[in-house]
């Protein structure tokens, strides 16, 4: 095992002893000083020594071998030179790009080819040659096999996640790809864990490989912090609740162990007001991709899944990862955090523990040197303060005009009255109406959903007299259609002769809307509404199941 370079190592990219080309690219690229990894396997690489780096994604690993490659590896002469393996399509062009960034200088081009892309431009592509070949293990193996990737010119092999291209089922073809290589070649192996799998993949087809392994100051992705909460192990919904509350995140990935907790985690949400959407293998493809194309669009602001469900999929601008509970292992805890803090921006891991899950922290800490910060659910009375703070929000936006004279003249009064807080707690339970609880998940979602989505109000527009029976009503129409919930508001009061008062809470959810109104009238209101039309769509209403 190879010391990683102590404070007599190279500092700089220019101690590194870069060319010139590469040194302008990197500073074009805005990189300043290379990242323990950059200057641990660098002398290593280019020394013409197998290696293999213990390292994850954030470290700045691509460019770990990106530099050495483009640097002094590939010669100026010859395509197909060096090749990439890589286990996702997104993670092969992402090096891809890189490389031809940092050999802009240089020449160095690259081709990415990966499944369920068309095969025939990757042909053309290829034919057209290039020093540097991406690819995802099954893909390669096809072009191999074509001729039209053609094996023996290819000096130098890099392993990118070695680890996740064997747990997603690649070593049958890794193996076959490696078999058709020279044995004269180079080999540069990358994995966040090096196990026995792994070990066992360098016995194999690796020549004395100089190992660099996880030193405190290669753990870090770049810039992830990592929290834990410890909880009890019961309710951990409601802490997984209260950990959004407090922390409020702008987006996350929330990792749970099995299919049936994304549902379960992801339903919880959305009746929280959160905008959250589940992924697990039991989805048919056709939500599933419709789920991730609104994760895209960045229109989910919490993806909830499984390890299986959210390998390989986009999800870089996703600024949190959530354990709802720890994985099983802890290289998992590694695969799942580097999900977020991907290229280049920051990111926070938060992790809820429970009793059993210790052991799990404490092999993070002993095998990874990670240290989460331990962090606090807020007290109950922590958690007052913010529902009584949410309900002032909601009255204070249920009367945005100023008082006139008259009004104020009573109020004065009224305040400095002996009996004022009697009577306005009597006002206040008049407004909320009864069921206090519930008031608090409105509020609360009000609050959150103004961060989001400015225009979909949980709006609760004025008290009711004497809190009648209320119905919910179901219309076809959402967020997706631009509704927004004063217009809605607007259109029952004129078709319907509504007052605004009888109007309860108008929630627009993102493909649908529901509405509360007098459980007397709602019959009313939907024969009344029929035919209307709002953004090009004819509503359709019906009494929501439940209320
Ligand atoms: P990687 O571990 O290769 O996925 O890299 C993580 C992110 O850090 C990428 O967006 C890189 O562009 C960026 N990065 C890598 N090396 C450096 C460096 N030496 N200085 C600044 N940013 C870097």
């Amino acid at each position: 095992m190879t010391e990683p370079a102590e404070e007599e190592g190279a500092q700089t990219f220019e101690e590194l002893g870069l060319s010139d080309e590469v040194l302008t690219a990197l500073g074009e690229m805005g990189w300043e000083t290379p990242t323990p990894v950059q200057r641990d396997s660098y002398p290593l690489a280019i020394a013409g020594h197998d290696i293999i780096v213990q390292s994850r994604t954030g470290t700045g690993k691509t460019g770990a071998f990106g530099i050495p490659l483009v640097d002094k590896l590939i010669s100026k002469e010859g395509n197909e030179q060096a090749l990439i393996l890589a286990p996702t399509r997104e993670l092969a062009l992402q090096s891809a790009s890189e490389i031809e960034k940092l050999g802009a200088h240089r020449d160095v081009d690259t081709v990415a080819v990966y499944g369920g892309a068309s095969m025939e431009r990757q042909v053309r592509a290829l034919e057209k040659g290039a020093r540097v070949i991406s690819g995802t293990p099954g893909r390669v193996l096809d072009h191999l096999n074509r001729g039209t990737i053609k094996a023996s010119r290819l000096r130098i092999l890099v392993l990118d996640e070695a680890d996740e291209m064997l747990s997603m089922g690649f070593a049958k073809e890794l193996n076959a790809i490696i078999e058709k290589l020279p044995k004269e070649r180079q080999t540069l192996l990358f994995s966040a864990t090096v196990d026995r799998a792994i070990k066992r993949v360098a016995e194999k087809h690796m020549r004395d490989p100089e190992f660099l392994g996880l030193s405190g100051d290669h753990v870090g992705a770049l810039g992830i912090e990592h929290f834990v909460y410890m909880v009890s192990g019961v309710g951990r919904v409601a802490n997984l609740i209260t950990v959004l509350e407090t922390e409020d995140p702008e987006s996350a990935l929330i990792f749970c162990n099995t299919k049936a907790e994304t549902e379960e985690v992801s339903s919880a949400l959305q009746r929280a007001g959160f905008n959250a959407e589940w992924l697990n293998g039991d989805r048919p493809q056709r939500e599933r991709e419709e789920v991730l194309g609104r994760v895209r669009r960045e229109e989910v602001r919490f993806l909830v899944a499984t390890d299986v469900a959210a390998r390989g999929i986009d999800v870089s601008h996703l600024t949190h990862v959530i354990n709802f509970s720890l994985p099983e292992n802890v290289e998992q805890y590694v695969h799942r955090t580097g999900r977020t803090g991907r290229a280049g921006r920051t990111g926070t891991a938060i992790s809820l523990v429970g009793p059993t899950e210790l052991g799990i922290l404490y092999y993070l800490r002993l095998q990874y040197r990670i240290f989460p910060v331990e962090r606090t659910l807020p007290s109950e009375g922590e958690q007052r303060t913010r529902h009584e703070a949410d309900r002032i929000a909601m009255i204070e936006a249920a009367y945005p005009n100023p008082p006139s004279e008259r009004e104020l003249a009573l109020v004065r009064r009224f305040m400095t009255h002996a009996n004022a807080e009697r009577m306005l707690a009597g006002l206040l339970g008049a407004f909320f109406g009864e069921e206090t609880e519930d008031v608090d998940k409105v509020a609360a979602a009000k609050r959150r959903r103004g961060k989001q989505h400015p225009d979909d109000h949980a709006s609760r527009l004025a008290p009711t007299d004497d809190a009648p029976e209320t119905a919910t009503i179901y219309i076809n129409v959402g967020r997706r259609d631009e509704l927004k919930a004063s217009e809605l508001g607007r259109l029952l009061r004129d078709r319907t002769g509504l007052k605004r008062k009888e109007i309860g809470r108008i929630r627009v959810r993102d493909k649908h809307s529901l509405v509360d109104v007098p459980e007397d009238r709602a019959q009313d209101v939907i024969d009344s509404m029929a035919g209307a039309v709002l953004h090009d769509r004819e509503l359709e209403l019906e009494l929501a199941e439940g209320g």
